[in-house]
């Protein structure tokens, strides 16, 4: 239903409604959880006809047309959700895996062989980083970080490098980045893509990650991504109680994705595609009043004598090449940023110790809010000089804004402040 007569449905709509209909599950307005592992074949016909549709061909048919086989293939608390998010994100279809790096890690072990190369920004998000560095690369696979997604004469550098030690299979971005906000140019990126395939003869793969804005605030694939990756643990699921990921793209790259899913047994389970389903029907308004309480809040640490450093998207300076693809790609500076205190770790700590209403915690995109200290915890095991590259530092500060009252939210940071 990502159009009715005609009309494209706005996001707001589809995020309440795509994907079901009460009138395929008795009349029931909100969807049934369907808690089991096995269907039953109507009869041996079906059972043929539902095993050839899954497995012949490269990829499964969806939607469970022909009946379903087995909760670990498809189910359909999974086809629901799967439609829902795929609205969201503008896309032919879409996955979704038990969490975040279920998602990332069917991803690359499905686009890359031994002996490629994969591009990546630098930073990245922890786990995705570490797959890349330790698990991919045993198998062979030698992974490149780039540091300027905007600056074409570097990601062209770093593409050469990467075709020089072998086929460059897949460009992971990761924009805004976790914990900087550093923004990587998606169109540009598309265009150095369509370059390296004349050169290597096959075209990477772009993939996007997109867990820090959300599919109201950026959407990768419309800007010339073949793949978007989202936690959806983080503002999808919106309360903190819930992990899942999904990668959203092509019926056929998506397709792909789903038969190692089936291989891997990491799909998500009915209950979490019940509480997705719920929780994205208010994801609209939690991104807009989380974000109308990062600008409150963004603007007083900018003000604060205490406060050194902010990257708050809303402040990128007008006239710089981040702030002209800031403008093009991105409808929102969403409510996830950084900011550092005067001083250095035992400052930031002695600031955390202090904190009562926000909470210290890691993950973001909850209904509250949450606050960490990336180089400790998060980013503990980046190096210290590769963490100082890309500037998280010992007085750095995460904070996911929540929905709270954005007053009460800045008495709590004015107070812990003082102990700065
Ligand atoms: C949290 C996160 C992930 C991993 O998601 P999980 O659901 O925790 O596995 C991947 N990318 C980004 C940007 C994240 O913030």
């Amino acid at each position: 239903m990502a159009s009715q007569e005609g009309r494209t449905l706005a996001l707001e709509t589809l995020a309440v409604g795509a994907g079901y209909d009460p009138a395929e599950h008795g009349g029931s307005a909100k969807p049934p959880i369907y808690m089991t592992s096995t269907f039953v074949y109507a009869s041996a016909a079906q059972a043929k006809a539902v095993h050839e549709a899954f497995f012949d061909g490269d990829v499964p048919e969806r939607g469970g047309k022909n009946g379903f086989i087995y909760a670990r293939l498809d189910h359909p608390n999974l086809v629901m959700a799967q439609t829902r998010i795929a609205a969201l994100d503008r896309a032919e279809d879409s996955a979704l895996f038990s969490s975040g790096m279920a998602a990332v890690s069917t991803l690359a072990m499905s686009l890359l062989r031994p002996g490629d190369s994969v591009m990546h920004s630098r930073p990245i998000y922890g786990g995705t980083d570490m797959l890349l560095h330790t698990h991919m690369n045993e198998l062979g696979v030698t992974p490149f970080g780039f540091t300027d997604g905007v600056d074409e004469a570097h990601m062209t550098e770093v593409a050469n490098a990467a075709m020089a030690r072998g086929p460059l299979a897949l460009i992971m971005v990761e924009s805004p980045a976790n914990p900087t906000c550093a923004i990587a140019d998606i169109a540009m990126i598309s265009r150095l893509a369509d370059r390296i395939a004349l050169t290597q003869r096959r075209r990477p793969i772009i993939s996007v990650d997109n867990t820090f804005l959300g599919p109201f605030l950026q959407s990768p694939l419309e800007h010339g991504a073949d793949l978007c990756i989202t936690s959806l643990t983080k503002y999808a699921g919106g309360h903190s109680d819930f992990l899942g990921g999904s990668v959203s793209g092509s019926a056929a790259m998506v397709g792909r994705l789903k038969k190692l899913r089936t291989l891997f047994g990491c799909h998500a389970d009915p209950h979490s595609c019940w509480m997705l389903l719920r929780s994205v029907e208010t994801m609209s308004l939690r991104t807009e009043r989380a974000g109308q309480n990062a600008q409150v809040i963004a603007a007083y640490l900018r003000d604060h004598p205490k406060v050194s450093r902010i990257t708050y998207l809303g402040f990128l300076p007008e006239g710089t090449p981040a702030r002209a693809v800031y403008d093009r790609q991105c409808g929102g500076p969403g409510s996830t940023f950084s900011f550092d205190v005067i001083g250095g770790e035992a400052e930031a700590f002695r600031f955390l110790d202090r904190l009562k209403l926000l909470r210290f915690a890691v993950s973001l995109g909850g209904t509250e809010t949450l606050i960490c200290h990336p180089a400790t915890t998060t980013h503990y095991a980046v190096p210290e000089a590769a963490r100082a590259e890309v500037h998280i530092g010992p007085a750095t500060m995460r904070v996911s804004v929540g929905i709270e009252n954005s007053g009460d939210l800045i008495a709590d940071l004015a107070q812990a402040l003082e102990a700065v």
